[in-house]
C-alpha cells in the first residue's frame, strides 16, 4: 500500500496537490501519512523530530523544495497551489518572481516562523484565506496586481503592509473578511498603502492598527470592524464611499486631517470610544445616524462641505460643534441643521443653537426665488446679523450706515445754497454738527416730521425749510434701519450670553 496524503482543501475539497512519492519506509502501521508539505507542525515521524523542532538547515531544505515547486509552476504557466502547507520556519519569498504567475493560493496555510513577502510583485490573484501567520508577517512594499484575499486569516504576530521600496499597492480588490489581527504592539500596519479598487475590512484589530496616509480610490468598507486599541487613519484619503458603520471602538479612532471625497458613513456605532475628526474635511455628505456619542468626539476645524447628518439621540457634553466649519447650505440640508439645533437646544448651548439656526435659515432661503419678498427679508437678516447669531455684523453695518447717512445729510445741506450761507464755522465744526444731527435721527425716530428739531444746527433748519421732504424721508429710513440693527445686536447678545 502506498500511503496517500489525507489532506483535503477546506474550500475546494481537493486532495493533496503534491505528487505522492511512494516511500517503502512509510508503509505499514501508519494508517494515514501526510506528505512532507502537509504534515502538521507537531507531528513527527520515525525519521525525525516534528517540524516545529526542525533545525535551520532542515527548514532551508524544506523552503528550497517549496521554491522549486513554485518556479516549476510559474514556468509551466500553472496556478501555484500551496494550500494547507505547514511551513516549519522562517521563509522569505523575495527571490521569487511572481510577476508571471497565474495565481497563488495558500488556503489554510500554516506559517510557523516569520514570513517575508516584502517588495514582492504578485502579478496574479492571491488567496491566503484561512491561513495562520504565527509570527511577524512582512508584506512591506508588496505589489498586488490581482485580487488579494486575506479572509479568515489570523495574523498572530502582527502584519506590516507599510512602505517598502515603495508603497504597498493593491491594484484590484482587497478583502479582509473575518480577519484577526493580533500582535504585541501593532497588530496591523497599513500606513501609506494604496487601494486602487474596493477594500473590505470586516476584521478584528486586537491591538493598535495604523492606516496613516492610506489612499483608497474606490469604496472603503470598514463596517463592523472591532478596534480594540487605538487606530490611526491620520491624513488618509478616501475617494469614494467610506463606510465605518457599526464599528466597535475601544480606544481612539484618530482620523486627524483625513479627506473624505465621497460620502462618509458612521452609522449605528454603539460602543463608542473616542473619535477624533480634527482637521478632517468631508467633501460630501457624512452620516452619523443612530450613533451614540457617549464619549467625547473632537470636531475641531472639521469642515463639512456636504450635508452633516447627525440623527442621533444623545450627544456627549464635551462635544463642541462651535469649532467645526459647516459650509453646506443647500435646501436639502434644512432638516439636518434643524436636528443639530434641537440637540444644542436640549443641551442649552445657545451660541451653537444660534449658529445652527442661521445655517437652517440659510438653507431655507434656497427654497425662495430672488424676486420673492421672503428671500430679501431672509437675506437682509443674514447679511446684517447672520440671523441674530453675529454681534460683529450689526455693529459694522451700524457704523458704515452712520457714515453713509452723515455723507447724505452733508450733501443735501451743502447743496442747498441758502443753508450754506447760514452756517458759520470751520470744516470740523461742520462735521461735529453733522454727526450730532445724524445721531439725533436715530435716537428720536421720526421727530424730524414734528418740526421741533432743536439742537439741530441752523443750517440744517434752513435746508429743511427748502429741501425738507427728501431729508425727512432719508432720516426716517435711517431711523428704521439703525433701530433694526441695534435690535439685531441685542438678539445676538442674548443668544451669546443667555443663562443656561
Ligand atoms: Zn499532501
Amino acid at each position: 500500500m502506498i500511503p496517500v496524503c489525507p489532506y483535503k482543501n477546506p474550500i475546494t475539497d481537493e486532495g493533496c496537490q503534491f505528487t505522492p512519492e511512494p516511500d517503502p519506509a512509510l508503509r505499514g502501521e501508519w494508517a494515514t501519512i501526510y506528505c512532507e508539505f502537509h504534515r502538521p507542525l507537531g507531528l513527527g515521524d520515525f525519521r525525525g523530530p516534528p517540524k516545529r523542532e526542525w533545525s535551520e538547515d532542515m527548514v532551508d531544505g524544506f523552503n528550497n523544495k517549496i521554491f522549486n515547486f513554485i518556479n516549476e509552476k510559474i514556468q509551466d504557466g500553472e496556478r501555484i497551489d500551496l494550500s494547507g502547507v505547514e511551513f516549519p520556519g522562517y521563509i522569505s519569498f523575495n527571490s521569487i518572481d511572481f510577476r508571471h504567475a497565474k495565481s497563488l493560493n495558500i488556503i489554510g496555510g500554516n506559517f510557523f516562523g516569520d514570513i517575508d513577502f516584502s517588495n514582492v510583485y504578485f502579478g496574479c490573484d492571491v488567496d491566503f484565506q484561512k491561513s495562520y501567520f504565527r509570527e511577524y508577517s512582512n508584506f512591506r512594499g508588496a505589489q498586488f496586481l490581482g485580487n488579494a484575499c486575506f479572509d479568515s486569516v489570523n495574523f498572530l504576530g502582527g502584519v506590516d503592509f507599510s512602505k517598502g521600496n515603495k508603497a504597498t499597492i493593491f491594484h484590484k480588490t482587497a478583502t479582509f473578511f473575518s480577519t484577526n489581527f493580533y500582535g504585541e504592539r501593532v497588530s496591523a500596519n497599513f500606513s501609506d498603502s494604496v487601494f486602487l479598487e474596493t477594500v473590505t475590512f470586516r476584521a478584528q484589530f486586537h491591538n493598535v492598527s495604523s492606516f496613516i496616509r492610506i489612499t483608497v480610490k474606490s469604496d472603503a468598507d470598514f463596517c463592523e470592524c472591532v478596534f480594540a486599541k487605538d487606530s490611526f487613519f491620520c491624513e488618509s484619503e478616501f475617494n469614494a464611499c467610506a463606510d465605518f458603520s457599526r464599528i466597535n471602538i475601544y480606544g481612539t479612532l484618530d482620523l486627524n486631517s483625513a479627506r473624505f471625497y465621497g460620502s462618509a458613513e458612521f452609522l449605528s456605532i454603539d460602543c463608542c470610544g473616542l473619535m477624533n475628526f480634527e482637521n478632517v474635511i468631508f467633501f460630501n455628505k457624512v452620516d452619523f445616524y443612530n450613533t451614540k456619542m457617549i464619549r467625547g468626539t473632537n470636531f475641531k476645524n472639521t469642515t463639512f462641505f456636504g450635508i452633516p447628518l447627525f440623527s442621533i439621540e444623545k450627544i456627549h457634553e464635551t462635544i463642541d460643534f462651535g469649532v467645526a466649519i459647516f459650509k453646506y447650505v443647500g435646501a436639502d440640508a434644512t432638516l439636518a441643521y434643524t436636528r443639530l439645533r434641537h440637540l444644542m437646544a436640549e443641551r442649552r448651548y445657545h451660541p451653537q443653537e444660534a449658529m445652527f439656526f442661521a445655517l437652517e435659515k440659510r438653507c431655507e432661503r434656497k427654497k425662495y426665488r430672488w424676486y420673492q419678498f421672503n428671500f430679501w427679508i431672509s437675506a437682509l437678516y443674514d447679511w446684517t446679523s447672520a440671523y441674530g447669531s453675529s454681534m460683529g455684523r450689526p455693529v459694522i453695518w451700524f457704523i458704515l450706515l452712520f457714515v453713509l447717512f452723515m455723507g447724505i445729510y452733508g450733501l443735501l445741506i451743502t447743496s442747498n445754497e441758502a443753508a450754506v450761507g447760514v452756517f458759520h464755522g470751520d470744516f470740523l465744526d461742520f462735521l461735529a454738527n453733522l454727526a450730532g444731527f445724524t445721531v439725533e435721527q436715530i435716537t428720536r425716530p421720526f421727530a424730524i416730521w414734528s418740526g421741533k428739531y432743536q439742537p439741530l444746527m441752523e443750517a440744517a433748519r434752513v435746508a429743511l425749510e427748502n429741501d425738507g421732504f427728501l431729508i425727512r424721508v432719508v432720516s426716517s429710513f435711517q431711523s428704521v434701519v439703525s433701530l433694526l440693527l441695534l435690535f439685531s445686536l441685542g438678539v445676538a447678545v442674548r443668544w451669546r450670553f443667555r443663562r443656561a
